[in-house]
């Protein structure tokens, strides 16, 4: 794109801040990719506005994170966290301020991606107000979500169906991978376009530090056998599935082994029931010298963390595409994953990782166990891991080929043409 030429697009992320500090309460993939992808859009000569909902009255309302790229956070209902399965209602009022932010600053976004239902319904208004074109991700699918939940919340049977409008109507859904793709179209809709497009990384940031130089850093025995777990706490993640792995680890006794489960907020907060919950599982299996729950970590901690382990693993019960796994790839470290979703398309099973059926504790042990067992082989498969990384999971990648569609999707229809026909 010609500088001077640059178009103004919108990204929508109601619930999921892109400005906000990641791996607490609900801010985890959602808002790394929305930022990322913005970000990187930026640098290549697009006019990025970020929109999403102001939850606290102390935030400031637009944050700026390059020239061409800002945060603007929009007001609908009481300025406070709400779950996002509340949220619904206050859509309305979210497009109404979108559309006044519009009018006071002389725009009107000829393109607008969404991220999750709930910004693909506020996607769907625009679309239909004022002919922008609308490109969504799903981020999870309910249909999928539902399948693995026990308490199916109230708010359900609207998410299907705005997914399944979404689908129908957008422009283009971007799939993160092959997996999420045959989801959509067996279980949403066969009707609508689809382009697969994956989340990715930051490959400069992960994969800067050694192993040694990160276990220095954190004070951690070269000799120990070291098993990290990043992410949300949520029950959905498994984080009970690799607690009892560990408890049946066959090295657990014999080996200097250590277990890190990080994220979370302070007690208090809404994820703060489940990290009760796994806490306790882990003073039953007697492992609780050699757990430790560091808390949040952040983006730049995290380099050291991933390159400290030997074993990262992702145990989850459902992930539509899932960043931990990509981004211990890039830091040559080899990955332990649920055989689900995205899990599927980014790890390769015996190549940069292995692959066990969610929720299964015993088959985790053995994937652990193999990996921790065989250092030169963890190296192999680490290393394995960050090639394939370099070459399909970096943002910038991405980010180009999300212009590309933009770009496709924005060209004007040839009216001489359409005229002569
Ligand atoms: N994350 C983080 N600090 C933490 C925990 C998580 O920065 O303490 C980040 C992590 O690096 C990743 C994102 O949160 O980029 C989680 O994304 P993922 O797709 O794995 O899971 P989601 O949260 O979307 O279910």
């Amino acid at each position: 794109m010609e500088p001077g030429n640059k178009r103004h697009i919108a990204l929508i992320s109601v619930h999921g801040d892109p400005a906000i500090e990641i791996g607490k309460e609900e801010a985890g993939g959602q808002n790394v990719y929305v930022r990322h992808v913005g970000e990187s859009l930026a640098r290549l000569g697009w006019q990025v506005d970020m929109f999403t909902r102001r939850v606290n009255s102390e935030q400031d309302k637009i944050v700026n994170h390059h020239p061409n790229c800002r945060t603007i956070r929009l007001e609908a209902g009481s300025t406070e966290f709400v779950p996002r399965d509340r949220i619904f209602e206050y859509l309305p009022e979210f497009v109404n301020n979108l559309l006044e932010f519009q009018q006071e600053n002389g725009i009107t976004y000829p393109l607008i991606h969404t991220n999750y239902w709930l910004s693909g319904w506020v996607g769907m208004q625009l679309q239909e107000m004022q002919g922008s074109k609308l490109v969504h991700t799903y981020h999870s699918l309910g249909v999928v979500k539902y399948n693995t939940i026990k308490k199916i919340p109230a708010i359900a049977n609207m998410r299907l169906a705005i997914e399944k409008q979404v689908l129908e109507t957008a422009h283009t859904v971007v799939a993160t991978s092959p997996q999420e793709q045959e989801h959509m179209r067996s279980l949403v809709s066969t009707k609508g376009n689809i382009d697969i497009i994956p989340c990715g990384t930051n490959i400069h940031l992960f994969g800067g530090v050694d192993r040694q130089e990160a276990r220095a850093q954190l004070g951690i025995d070269p000799q120990t056998k070291l098993v990290l777990y990043v992410g949300r706490f949520d029950p959905r993640k498994g984080i009970e599935t690799l607690v009892r792995a560990i408890g049946k680890s066959q090295l657990r006794q014999s080996e200097n082994m250590q277990l890190i489960i990080g994220g979370g907020s302070r007690p208090g907060h809404s994820d703060g029931k489940e990290r009760d919950r796994i806490e306790k599982i882990v003073g039953e299996l007697g492992m609780g010298e050699m757990t430790q729950f560091p808390g949040r970590l952040s983006q730049e901690i995290l380099p050291t963390y991933y390159a400290a382990a030997d074993v990262c693993v992702v145990p989850s019960h459902y992930e539509p595409f899932g960043l931990v796994a990509i981004e211990a790839m890039a830091s040559r470290t080899p990955v332990v994953a649920s055989d689900v979703g995205g899990l599927q398309f980014t790890v390769v099973n015996e190549e940069t990782g292995l692959l066990a059926p969610p929720k299964d504790a015993d088959a985790f042990a053995v994937a652990i166990d193999r990996i921790l067992s065989d250092p030169q082989w963890g190296d192999k498969l680490g290393m394995a891991g960050r090639k394939r990384v370099e070459s399909k999971f970096s943002w910038h990648g991405v980010a180009a080929q999300l212009s590309e569609l933009y770009t496709q999707i924005l060209q004007p229809v040839a009216k001489e043409v359409v005229l002569l026909a």
